[in-house]
């Protein structure tokens, strides 16, 4: 889709066109994803996006050469002068990343028992107000993209292709792996009704956090929507993760109503669009993932729904700044 490509250009040209970090290279395994690359070398997917410019996470092939950050290589004598790395606070993994709050629970109590400033708690979780919710998700270490995302310009006005001009063959922006995880559905596909988009209303997460939240809170099916589409924080930005519940056509955890969780795919969204707009290349990846939907299923034509459209009991997911009007101008 050119538009993402543009935008993805641009969010390069204006995130990662300065400050260059050079440390190995490796060569892209067949199936592999930035994100698994970057956990496997103890890294983050913004730190390698930020040492490969033009590298685009959704356009990764097998025998591609990506620069790694690494702080070993770094301090070995051959490598470029450290003056030039960027510093990047890189949190302990012995650490949790988050914790769950507990009835009782609060910003100043949670900051004593962890060691960490209100200050930081509150920005790490982009909180606008100190009132915690017991079960909600409270990160208790800096988002992989703490750095880069006072940046990106959140606030810039989401512009989408008018309907007439959405390709009906769309490219996708998703790496083939993700598109042969859909696939696999094809010969035992549930009879869906519905796509229904959620957002997370965290800063942060990917597939395998939901899942182990949603186990824990007692799903044995684990998480609860079809899909993920990341926000760069901890898998990459507009990645599409393929949840178990898709890979196996059971119905989903993700609706109020059981016999709505039935007939409806689940796409979850990182992030909190009660406090800022999704990213253009997540909103690229939802379209691209709802009309490849439908091409897998053409009838009957899945109907797209926000949660709050649909669910029996009220809600703002996925929240008051998801751009709902041209979204649904595209998708309905
Ligand atoms: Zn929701």
């Amino acid at each position: 889709m050119r538009l993402a490509r543009t935008l993805w250009t641009a969010l390069n040209t204006l995130l990662f066109g300065s400050s260059l970090l050079f440390a190995a290279s490796y060569t892209v395994q067949k199936g592999e994803t930035l994100y698994q690359i970057a956990k496997s070398h103890d890294t983050s997917v913004e730190a390698i996006v930020r040492a490969n410019p033009g590298l685009n996470p959704q356009r990764l092939h097998a025998g591609d050469i990506v620069q790694l950050p690494s702080a070993k290589t770094l301090s070995s004598p051959s490598s470029t002068p450290a003056s030039t790395a960027p510093s990047s606070p890189k949190p302990s993994s012995t650490k949790p990343e988050w914790v769950k709050i507990k009835k009782g629970d609060s910003l100043a109590k949670i900051s004593r028992e962890c060691g960490i400033s209100i200050e930081n708690l509150r920005k790490w979780n982009s909180l606008r107000s100190d009132t915690l919710h017991p079960g909600d998700l409270l990160r208790i270490q800096p988002p992989a993209g703490t750095v880069a995302k006072t940046t990106p310009p959140k606030s810039k006005p989401l512009t989408l292709p008018p309907a007439s001009s959405t390709p009906s063959a769309p490219k996708l922006v998703f790496v083939p792996p993700v598109k042969a995880q859909i696939d696999s559905a094809k010969n035992d596909l549930r009879d869906w009704e519905y796509i229904v988009v959620h957002h997370s209303g965290t800063s942060g997460g990917n597939a395998r956090i939901f899942d182990a939240y949603h186990k824990e809170r007692g799903m044995e099916n684990g998480m609860a929507y079809h899909f993920v589409i990341g926000n760069g924080s901890d898998s990459g930005d507009g990645q599409i993760e393929v949840g178990q519940r898709w890979i196996k056509q059971i119905q989903g955890g993700h609706l109020a109503s059981e016999s709505l969780n039935e007939i409806a795919i689940g796409i979850c969204l990182v992030g909190d669009f009660s406090h800022h707009q999704p990213d253009p290349r997540q909103t690229a990846a939802l379209i691209e993932l709802v009309q490849t939907l439908r091409q897998l299923q053409p009838s009957p034509r899945l109907k797209f729904r926000l949660h709050r459209e649909i669910n029996t009991k009220p809600t703002e997911c996925p929240g008051k700044l998801f751009p709902a009007a041209s979204i649904h101008e595209i998708l309905d």
